[in-house]
């Protein structure tokens, strides 16, 4: 039995906790992926009592249940991650050839080898999350969790059997998983899940979206070696991105190979003696061995009983919170992508964290949204922080400076390939501060980073300017961008605080 007997002050507030109460658990979890196990190892931490619930996964079956480590680890960024490298091979392969390495006419790629390697990987990290909870004091129970009552979770356990258990607060942590448009003939289709484990490489692939998931599958497929189609409603790919770099990635995408297909809808898929016929709003014919969907992903909340328990859901049935990541239930909480915020893993480790700090910690902390990086693992990758140009014109006051460099890089000058790298800097005259960042090209995620630090401290173009580059790297020129391409006026109205 437990019960930590502490006080909440939040936002100056005293929570009245039932100090008398006892619980089976300070914190009882469900859903074991990036945010659900930073929260509770955190709690844990703190000196809370702590269980969390998740189901087992089957290691070499495409069927999508659970994995302590969460869709992070187990079906998304780590194993995609994995085929990027893959896939980026065959290409690098291409390229060493000017650079002196003797490559035969044929190389051969082996999927099969590569699904394993990953596989191996992916047990090996859900061995080491589940070690990380031991380690942490914290219960492991292997099931589907419910809420039943706003300090009750019921377990399903593997064999069928229920048990209930008490907790002070309940932290719902189940994730999203992708969703299909309903297509004629869409269960003929993959999503990201599938597509992680096939057992065949596909020859030809049709992606349906243009989104994160689309344009790192289309490049992972095209990478090592098959036909392409990419299909999405849009002009450009990657909406919400800015549209200069959208418009980087759609050439790159297609200077590797990729067929293009913008502003195109799937109207039907038919199994034929040669694979999927994939039908387009254009008349357009396709004939694929896969096709993926990759047209969003929806949160986890439909097994919860959250409706039953009065836990407010938005349309989306992502579940509500406010700054501190809490539900109208006052002792239930919700983090990550089941609440639909900004959906990226590194931000569910952070509202863990704030989580942890604030029910445990005796530090109230909200989640911070600003300046969080992020990128698209295509080939090559993009990656941004702060705003697009189309954000700063919308949400900044005064003229806005727009520093671009597109080049060759170096590592290309020898190798002949064809493909820039676009950085972009956008500033803001009145006060010098940089407001976004972007760049397409090797290592972008990798510079990103840094510059995001940078944004984060508030930094202005001079600090830029007088920062000593690190040569020779695509990265210096970042701190060598001196004048700027263009002019753009924001809105009349201020809506950021810079
Ligand atoms: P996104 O929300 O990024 O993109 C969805 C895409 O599907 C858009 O291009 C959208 O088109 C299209 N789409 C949606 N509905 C339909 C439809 N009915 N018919 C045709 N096209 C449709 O989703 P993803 O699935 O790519 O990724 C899911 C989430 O996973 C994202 O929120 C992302 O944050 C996260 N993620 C992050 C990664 C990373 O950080 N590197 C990697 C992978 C995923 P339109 O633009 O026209 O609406």
């Amino acid at each position: 039995m437990s019960g930590l007997g502490r006080k909440m002050i939040i936002d100056g507030e005293v929570e009245k906790i039932d100090e008398e109460a006892h619980y089976d658990f300070d914190l009882f979890v469900i859903g074991a992926g990036s945010g659900g196990v930073r929260a509770s190892r955190f709690s844990a931490q703190y000196g809370a009592k702590v269980a969390i619930c998740e189901l087992p996964f089957h290691p070499i079956s495409s069927e999508v249940i659970g994995g302590v480590g969460g869709t992070c680890v187990i079906r998304g960024c780590v194993p995609k991650k994995i085929l990027v490298y893959g896939a980026s091979f065959g290409p690098e392969l291409e390229d060493a050839r000017n650079y002196g390495w003797e490559i035969g006419e044929r190389v051969d790629f082996n999927w099969k080898k590569l699904l394993h390697k990953k596989t191996e990987e992916i047990v090996r990290l859900n061995g080491i999350y589940k070690r990380l909870l031991s380690n942490a004091g914290v219960k492991l129970f292997e099931g589907e969790g419910r809420v039943v009552g706003p300090n009750e979770v019921e377990l399903t356990q593997l064999d069928g059997a229920k048990i209930s258990y008490s907790a002070k607060h309940i932290l719902i942590a189940t994730g999203s998983r992708a969703q299909r448009p309903a297509i004629p003939g869409q269960e003929l289709a993959i999503t990201s899940d599938e597509a992680l484990s096939l057992e065949e490489l596909p020859k030809r692939v049709v992606v349906l979206g243009a989104g994160y998931i689309a344009v790192e599958f289309a490049s992972i497929w095209r990478g090592m070696g098959a036909a392409v189609d990419l299909c999405f409603r849009k002009e450009l790919p990657l909406r919400g991105f800015d549209d200069e770099m959208r418009a980087v990635v759609a050439r790159n995408l297609e200077g590797r190979g990729v067929n293009l297909h913008p502003q195109t809808n799937l109207t039907q898929l038919v199994k034929t003696d040669d694979g999927i016929k994939v039908v387009t709003d254009h008349g357009e014919e396709l004939i694929a061995d896969a096709v993926l969907f990759a047209t969003g992903r929806a949160p986890n909340t439909k097994r919860l009983n959250l409706e039953a328990v009065g836990v407010e859901l938005d349309k989306t049935r992502a579940i509500k919170v406010d700054e501190y990541s809490r539900t109208n239930i006052p002792s239930i909480w919700a983090i990550g992508d089941v609440t639909n915020r900004m959906n990226l893993t590194p931000v569910a480790l952070m509202e863990g964290t704030c989580f942890a700090k604030t029910v445990f910690g005796e530090q109230p902390t909200k989640p911070d949204y600003i300046h969080v990086p992020c990128a698209t693992f295509c080939i090559p990758p993009l990656s941004v922080v702060g705003l697009s140009e189309e954000q700063a014109i919308e949400q900044v006051n005064g003229e806005i400076l727009v520093f671009t460099s597109t080049f060759n890089p170096m590592k290309n000058t020898i190798s002949g390939r064809q493909e820039k790298t676009v950085m972009k800097l956008l500033v803001h005259a009145e006060t010098d501060k940089v407001l976004g960042a972007s760049m397409c090209g090797p290592d972008a995620p990798e510079i990103m980073q840094g510059i995001a630090i940078a944004l984060k401290c508030g930094a202005t173009k001079a600090q830029f300017d007088s920062t000593v580059g690190i040569h020779p790297s695509a990265a210096e020129e970042f701190v060598t961008m001196r004048t700027p391409t263009r002019r753009v006026t924001g809105a009349v109205k201020p809506k950021t605080n810079l």
